[in-house]
């Protein structure tokens, strides 16, 4: 075991790791690909010793057995990429429930709680990086960092204002930022204890 606590980072799928395909999910393999960079995002996380979870709503899983065997599927194989890749994904949550089945799964508090349970982190000091409002307000309100994509964040500057904290065009970019800001907490922290 590791003397330093393994730090975690929950990533939504859909637009932040794996691509839209026409503006919808992955049915099967072959509609699934990675955001560009994304591999190499999830790369540099392991290597500064970063676990990384999926936190995702994937409704059409739950149009009987044959979806959710799919979506496991692409599951596996998604996750094999990415060891191959040297990334590290410790687990994946999905929620399979259709609106109506009112699960307390999403927004996505449900499963950030059963992450949290099932990995032990300490959520103050886990982030998460997704696109969608309603994430990330509950991933705020459950005591997380927060970072959203926003893919035409790196035009903000020139619209008159900086680039709003906690903002990033992409993955790759999301994860430069959780890895400069835990370098200013820590010189933060020696220098306290100087
Ligand atoms: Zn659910």
């Amino acid at each position: 075991m590791n003397e330093r606590q393994r730090r975690y980072v929950l990533l939504e799928r859909e637009g932040i790791v794996s691509l839209r395909n026409a503006g919808s999910v992955a049915h099967c393999w072959e509609q699934f690909a990675f955001v560009p960079r994304a591999l190499e995002a999830l790369r540099l996380l392991a290597a500064e010793d970063y676990a990384a979870i999926i936190i995702s709503r994937q409704t059409w899983a739950s149009k009987g057995q044959g979806s959710s065997k799919e979506l496991d599927a692409i599951t596996r194989r998604f996750l094999l990429q990415v060891a191959l890749a040297e990334g590290h994904i410790a687990g994946v949550y999905y929620c399979r429930h259709r609106k109506e089945d009112e699960c307390n799964c999403f927004a996505p508090a449900g499963l950030i709680a059963r992450a949290c349970l099932e990995h032990g982190f300490v959520l103050e000091n886990t982030y998460f990086i997704g696109e969608k409002e309603i994430a990330l307000e509950a991933a705020a309100a459950a005591g997380c960092h927060t970072l959203r994509i926003q893919r035409d964040a790196f035009l903000q500057p020139e619209m008159g204002g900086r680039k709003p904290l906690g903002v990033a065009s992409n993955l790759y970019e999301a994860v430069e930022q959780v890895l400069a800001t835990e370098r200013v907490l820590k010189s933060m922290h020696a220098s306290v204890l100087a």
